[in-house]
């Protein structure tokens, strides 16, 4: 089966998860991926407002970065557990695997709902639907099936979700069903000026390092393929180098981009493409997963230079495929 296809039974599906979970008395744990980006933190948060809105025990493991602390209130988000007690539900979100679920072991009764097409479909309980812009769009037919009344509180983390994974309805997952929803959750009082621009405060330091990360831009393959890393020097300061292949995917002629972070575990990449060539591909030989368009992977125990040189290989074998060389 094709990963990337939609959910057939996606209402079915999401119907049932709304009854395990209006019907579930203990606690509910809510957790999501490492690195954790808007769609990750506002479907998680939208979540767990709208269970505790339903008097359920959630609790919401995450640690939100930086650029995203303005969302939810401190006492919202709890540390990690190393062990769930016994009849918990987790419920995972936006987890393409459940090794990138962080801050709780992938343990109990396990709902999995997510819109990465790498996803195994792990869990007891799965809703995986690539043809989904955002989880956080996932979280609004959830919440709506669980019955809870819409309010700006919950609203907002979930337009978050739906804003940051389409990149402010820029790319090609922005459906009109997309900008229905997102209608609809303005309805309930989001402020989206004041959002987005929350969204892209970034403190001094970033535009700093917006420069270095800019010094390192090559082009390769004729300029098919534009990369950039973090200087290592620079390391300290990643927590806020979330989006620099966003910026570095818009060179003219480019049909690939790569960001590259040396980390203790290894070398984390950011891929994004167009115009037929598949960063999921690339990531997949990476040894990581993502989406079509846009996925990543991390290279453990290579230094930078091991790491571009996979990354050149990848590239080079999924732009033979696609037939640009
Ligand atoms: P990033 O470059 O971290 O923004 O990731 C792009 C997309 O690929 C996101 O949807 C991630 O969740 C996904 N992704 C990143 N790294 C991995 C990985 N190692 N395995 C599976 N999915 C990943
Ligand atoms: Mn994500
Ligand atoms: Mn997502």
């Amino acid at each position: 089966m094709d990963g990337n296809a939609p959910e057939p039974q996606y209402w079915e599906k999401m119907r049932l998860v709304a009854e395990v979970l209006k019907a579930v008395e203990g606690p509910i744990y809510i957790a999501t991926h490492v690195d954790p980006d808007g769609d990750a933190i506002g479907s998680s948060l939208g979540l767990y407002r709208a269970l505790k809105a339903l008097g359920k025990d959630a609790r919401w493991v995450a640690e939100p970065p930086r650029f995203l602390r303005f969302l939810p209130k401190e006492e919202e988000y709890s540390d990690p557990v190393e062990k769930l007690p016994p009849g918990a539900t987790l419920v995972a979100l936006d987890s393409a695997e459940p090794s990138r679920v962080v801050g709780v072991p992938v343990e109990g009764f396990v709902i999995n709902i997510d819109h990465h097409g790498t996803n195994p479909r792990f869990g007891h309980l799965h809703v995986v639907d690539p043809s989904k812009a955002a989880t956080a769009q996932m979280v609004k037919d959830l919440i709506d099936l669980l019955g809870v009344e819409w309010t700006a509180e919950i609203a907002t983390p979930v337009l978050t979700g739906i804003l940051t994974d389409t990149g402010n309805f820029r790319f090609a997952n922005t459906t009109p069903e997309v900008l229905r929803v997102a209608a609809e959750l303005l309805g309930y009082g989001v402020k989206l000026a004041e959002l987005t621009d929350r969204l892209q405060f970034r403190p001094p330091s970033y535009f700093r390092l917006m420069g270095q990360v800019l010094s390192t831009v090559a082009f390769h393959f004729g300029g098919l393929l534009v990369t950039a890393h973090l200087p290592e020097e620079a390391r300290r300061e990643e927590e806020d180098s979330d989006d620099f292949v966003g910026l570095i995917r818009y060179v003219e002629g480019s049909v690939v981009s790569v960001f590259l972070r040396k980390r203790e575990e290894g070398v984390k990449v950011s891929i994004r493409s167009r115009g037929g060539v598949s960063a999921q591909n690339i990531a997949l030989k990476l040894g990581g997963g993502g989406h079509v368009p846009a996925a990543g992977a991390t290279l453990k125990g290579l230094d930078l230079d091991q790491a571009y040189e996979k990354v050149l290989e990848a590239v080079r074998e999924e732009l033979t495929r696609a037939g640009y060389l």
